[in-house]
């Protein structure tokens, strides 16, 4: 889908075919080569039924938009990646888990405009 993230690994896993915005996704991926490291993505476009299945936000939470990804990032390069993140600007929302086992942490990013009951900018932990 961009240079560096294909769309497998951002489409939603349900099996419904649902693909990310692009437009964010462009934004990802020059996240991507401004921090210049790899890093996995946990999960990004999640239809409602799959969102619902998956997530406590329900049918309705951020990954349903297509604006919304989950980088698999612990350690310094979470923190690289967070800051690249803030620095560059274009993310709204930011979900930080980084408790519990070191391959289940990971680093939420969003870029949905500021909505009620989805205030943004935002930040939040897990
Ligand atoms: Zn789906
Ligand atoms: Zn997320």
């Amino acid at each position: 889908m961009t240079p560096h993230f294909s769309k497998e690994e951002l489409t939603c896993k349900c099996g419904c075919g649902m693909l990310p915005d692009p437009i964010f996704m462009n934004k990802v991926e020059l996240l991507r080569v401004t921090v210049g490291f790899p890093f996995p993505v946990n999960s990004a476009a999640r239809c409602a039924k799959h969102n619902k299945a998956v997530s406590g936000t329900g049918e309705d939470g951020p990954h349903t938009t297509g604006h919304a990804i989950d980088l698999g990032l612990s350690g310094a390069k979470a923190l690289t990646v967070l800051n690249t993140a803030l620095r560059m600007g274009v993310f709204t929302g930011i979900g930080i888990n980084q408790k519990g086992n070191y391959p289940g942490r990971f680093v939420h990013l969003d870029d949905l405009p500021n909505a009620p009951g989805q205030p943004r900018p935002h930040i939040w932990s897990y």
